[in-house]
């Protein structure tokens, strides 16, 4: 799978370490030390909020500290599914923000729910822990362009994943249209979401490139203008090397 990328025109990926149990990051990591391509984000998703104790925050902090880890996250809120409490999930949240600001690291967030629920307490929340000292990415972004104007305001960049790909996501492609070029990013998401022409498989990272294409089209400009354009962003953001 990885030789497939590397040979099809990935240069770089990040491994997301969150959201198969908190142990789970080391594995992330583990693949980041594997291939000098290849990074890592470490954090505790909203889902498995509930698991983090004393251990776990000391697990986390020393993980964050690994030369090979690029951000924080995925971290944020999920109220769709709700596999851990609302306040536990505001709480676990809040401190990784702060976390993040004591350690100087970009962050990827996860929010899923009503919007506004949601997505209003993740920017509330961003804005008093982070106190604007801070740079994200809304990870696989399905919200309103107006939210998304209001987290740029806030020092976040927007990505894409597979579902901007999908026949039915005509609102979500309007949405992508509205976002500048120096504020886009792509992802797969993967093993999630595979792109049109791939639904129903198990997604990976090569088929990133479609997410590009998509986006391409909608800001009309060239597949090769949008990839360099979209590196560039991602490199800014998680500081890494070209
Ligand atoms: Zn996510």
């Amino acid at each position: 799978m990885l030789d497939r990328a590397f040979q099809g025109g990935v240069d770089q990926l990040i491994a997301i370490g969150s959201g198969y149990g908190v142990a789970g990051n080391a594995d992330a990591i583990a693949m980041a030390e594997s291939d000098a391509r290849i990074y890592a984000a470490v954090g505790v998703h909203p889902h498995e909020a509930s698991e983090l104790d004393d251990l776990t925050r000391e697990r986390i902090r020393s993980w964050l500290g690994h030369d090979r880890v690029v951000a924080l996250g995925e971290c944020g809120l999920d109220y769709h599914y709700m596999n851990s409490p609302r306040e536990t999930q505001r709480a676990v949240f809040a401190e990784q923000i702060a976390l993040a600001r004591e350690l100087d690291m970009p962050v990827s967030i996860h929010v899923r729910g009503d919007e506004p629920n949601a997505y209003d307490e993740l920017l509330e929340i961003w804005i008093d822990e982070g106190q604007r000292g801070l740079e994200g990415v809304l990870h696989c972004y399905t919200g309103t362009l107006d939210f998304a104007r209001r987290a740029m305001d806030e020092g976040f960049m927007v990505s894409f994943s597979g579902i901007v790909t999908f026949k039915a996501s005509r609102e979500l492609r309007d949405v992508a249209r509205g976002i500048p070029l120096d504020r886009l990013m792509v992802e797969t998401d993967a093993p999630f979401l595979a792109p049109q022409g791939h639904r129903g498989r198990r997604n990976e990272p090569l088929w990133v490139s479609v997410v590009g294409e998509t986006l391409a089209e909608l800001h009309d400009c060239p597949a090769e203008t949008l990839a360099e354009t979209t590196s560039r962003n991602a490199r800014r953001l998680f500081r890494m090397p070209g």
